[in-house]
């Protein structure tokens, strides 16, 4: 744990990559335990503290990964988390099966999932309090005398806090007594503000002031990066999340966004920082490896976080890249890209002139030159036609559009290079 003050910026912070599980519930993807190993491999390459394998026992295919992960997976940077919920209501932790399989994962550390609701533990669990506190206590205290690390996920914390906040401090504080040792609260719902983290986060510190609190959101409101890296800032030491913001609904905290944020505004460290230039390539390996569209417009590691398409802008760029740029693309292993379209203006056609090393033919050209203007003309002109002609729409038909058209424009560079030549 950092020394920092408890409720106060911390100094570093853990990142804790849930994937491999709760990413795994987005619609439309399905992971082969192969799949499994080689993302938990490249996730420890770039660093992250933990990797969430899977809930054992629930499925034979999580079985199957952490029997696989103790001899082929040779972590070097993360440690392997096994997942799952507390005992059952009424039951006993001896003989409970969820624990036992956790134990059986044979991982150093466990996260275990615990209502933190007091409607939940009366209207899904349907216990008592008392009962919902011991479940939660019984199962870390189990886990301990066990010799696991023990992370808590208090599910339902945020909701619960705003309906009956002494209960849900009740759950966390009992706990922390038992030994857990971080207590994430969860906004499982995925709808709590900004603002409402910061005072939960206040509150819950004041409560707790020797507790390491972590943080896990969602992102049902759009919020899941903003709640996250608003928790570290009330003193969070631990985030969990998932790469391209995968998981069920809307979503994780998508690490993507968390981590830079952390690391690059905030000052943060975390043990992979070394490796924020292998962002972007990871995120793109997570998407093939899943097979699923890459978000071209997910900040920082998408294609068109760096994409600039306005004349007014691309102008301004060439002047200094931070007019519209608010980090370094490099640093995040991005790339800036100056787009062709009916919306340039004469810098984004000379810029394109130069990038392709042919600038120097024409002596003295630049983004007024006339055959830039000239050029600049024929590109908005086969821009209208094609869309015209094409009756072409959407985002996917749109970025074809401007294949065909840089491609077109591209073609066409020569022969104006050439009389320019002739003329000169
Ligand atoms: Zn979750």
């Amino acid at each position: 744990m950092s020394a920092t003050e408890s409720g106060a910026l911390p100094e570093t912070v853990e990142i804790y990559d849930t994937t491999l599980r709760d990413g795994a519930q987005l619609e439309g993807i399905s992971l082969t335990v192969d799949d499994k190993l080689r993302i938990a491999e490249q996730l420890d390459r770039l660093g992250v503290h933990y990797i969430e394998g899977g809930w054992p026992g629930a499925n034979p295919k999580d079985v199957e990964f952490f029997q696989r992960a103790a001899t082929e997976l040779d972590l070097e940077h993360s440690k392997l988390v096994a997942f799952g919920s507390t005992r059952r209501v009424g039951g006993d932790v001896e003989d409970d099966v969820t624990l036992g399989n956790l134990l059986d994962a044979g991982t150093d550390v466990v996260c275990i999932v615990g209502k933190c609701s007091a409607y939940h533990v009366t209207e899904a669990l349907r216990t008592g309090k008392d009962e919902g506190v011991a479940m939660v206590a019984d199962s870390v205290r189990f886990l301990k005398s066990h010799g696991r690390t023990v992370f808590f996920d208090a599910e339902h914390f945020f909701d619960g806090y705003a309906d009956d906040p002494e209960f849900s401090l009740r759950v966390l504080t009992g706990a922390a007594e038992a030994g857990a040792d971080c207590l994430v609260l969860c906004d499982t719902n995925g709808g709590t503000l900004p603002g409402e983290v910061t005072e939960i986060m206040q509150a819950t510190c004041k409560k707790l002031p020797e507790a390491e609190i972590g943080i896990h959101t969602h992102n049902d409101a759009g919020m899941g990066v903003a709640n996250s890296v608003v928790a570290v800032e009330h003193g969070a030491v631990q985030v969990q999340g998932t790469f391209n913001g995968y998981g069920e609904r809307c979503g994780n905290a998508n690490l993507c966004g968390v981590i830079p944020n952390l690391q690059l505004k905030l000052g943060c460290s975390w043990n992979g920082q070394d490796n924020l230039g292998d962002l972007t390539e990871f995120s793109r390996f997570l998407s093939e490896t899943a097979n699923v569209y890459h978000d071209h417009r997910q900040a920082y590691v998408g294609e068109s976080a760096f994409a600039h398409k306005g004349g007014v802008h691309i102008d301004a760029m060439y002047k200094s890249p931070s007019s519209y740029e608010h980090c370094d693309p490099a640093v995040v292993g991005n790339q800036r890209r100056y787009l062709l379209s009916e919306q340039s203006g004469g810098a984004t056609v000379a810029g394109k002139l130069e990038d392709a090393k042919l600038d120097h033919l024409i002596p003295g050209i630049d983004k007024r030159h006339p055959s830039v203007m000239d050029l600049l003309q024929r590109v908005k002109q086969l821009e209208h036609e094609v869309e015209r002609d094409e009756g072409l729409a959407g985002a996917g038909g749109r970025l074809d559009v401007h294949a065909v058209i840089a491609l077109a424009a591209l073609l066409q560079l020569l022969p104006l290079v050439r009389r320019e030549l002739v003329q000169a």
